[in-house]
């Protein structure tokens, strides 16, 4: 008889293989490895395997469980950027640094009244970057205005530049799987870029241009306070946070912005490319969905 904790060991296991079962067939992937010959169908491992295995689990503790499991699977000095950034309160006590010096404490983000209609009204028919040249649509952050989750991108491709909507080509559908597969739907986040206008052949947005935009994305944010945000990719990553090393060396570790919990990932373009990166990115999920699970939500 396998003991209470083994049980409640082994059942959590397997919720997390089912989910993450789920995730890979909500990707797309349709077969898993397995250390049997064939490989299985991912519906099938979904439902009916895990079945089994578990059965086999509990039944023999010591055979397929010591074996592990069966499946082998930035601040913006704009002064319109600024609005709602307060130094913290929380965070008020001078802080030394490895020199002796004096750091000034990280500021908070402080709740704005503005609505995105008045952000973009400012926005306008935007000519402060060379993005506006050849864009068919200004693509604006969409969803729920009080979302406590929202993922950020780089800019828009050609689909998004056509149809003025954040992530709808391919690499949207995969963003768009990957947040029912951490139990969200599309309509309950927020979903941006830091540059709204589409760049020539989809090239990373530079400098000048992003620091033209991101200020709308920073009131943005100031106005919903999300409490987690997601980057896709290293140009968002690089853009909203002050880090200089690589996405593949600091993703999956909650950052902060301004109190808002930052969590970076590869980009779904870049999971289209490499797949087997679909693994890590649904870690970081994991994580952001545990978070705002265990999390009450905020009071605004
Ligand atoms: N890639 C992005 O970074 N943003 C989009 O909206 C679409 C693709």
């Amino acid at each position: 008889m396998p003991s209470e904790s083994f049980t409640t060991e082994l059942a959590a296991l397997i919720k997390d293989t089912r989910e993450q079962l789920a995730y890979l067939h909500e990707l797309g992937v349709t077969n898993v490895e397995t250390e049997s010959p064939a490989p299985v169908p991912i519906r099938e491992a979904v439902t009916g395997k895990l079945q089994e295995i578990h059965t086999e689990v509990v039944s023999d503790p010591y055979g397929v469980f010591a074996q592990g499991l069966p499946v082998s699977f930035r601040t913006d000095s704009a002064s319109s950027a600024s609005r709602g950034i307060r130094p913290s309160a929380a965070t008020s006590l001078p802080q030394d640094t490895l020199f002796g010096d004096i750091a000034a404490p990280p500021p908070i983000i402080e709740k704005t009244s503005e609505s995105f209609e008045q952000i973009w009204s400012d926005i306008g028919d935007c000519t402060r970057c060379p993005l506006y040249e050849r864009r068919t649509h200004i693509v604006h952050t969409e969803g729920n205005r009080r979302a406590r989750l929202m993922f950020v991108g780089e800019a828009p491709g050609a689909d998004e530049d056509a149809q003025a909507r954040p992530f709808v080509g391919r690499a949207g559908q995969l963003l768009t799987k990957i947040i029912e597969a951490i139990g969200f739907k599309r309509e309950d986040v927020l979903i941006g870029n830091v540059n709204r206008c589409r760049p020539p052949g989809n090239r990373p947005p530079t400098a000048e241009e992003a620091s033209m935009c991101k200020p709308f994305l920073l009131r943005e944010i100031a106005a919903v306070q999300p409490e987690v945000i997601v980057v896709l990719g290293n140009t968002a990553m690089r853009n909203l946070l002050d880090i200089k090393q690589g996405i593949t060396r600091v993703r999956g570790q909650f950052q902060d912005y301004h109190g808002v919990k930052v969590m970076p990932t590869f980009h779904p373009a870049y999971l289209l490319r490499d797949p087997s990166k679909k693994q890590e990115t649904w870690q970081d999920l994991k994580k952001v969905r545990d978070y705002l699970e265990t999390t009450p939500r905020r009071e605004s």
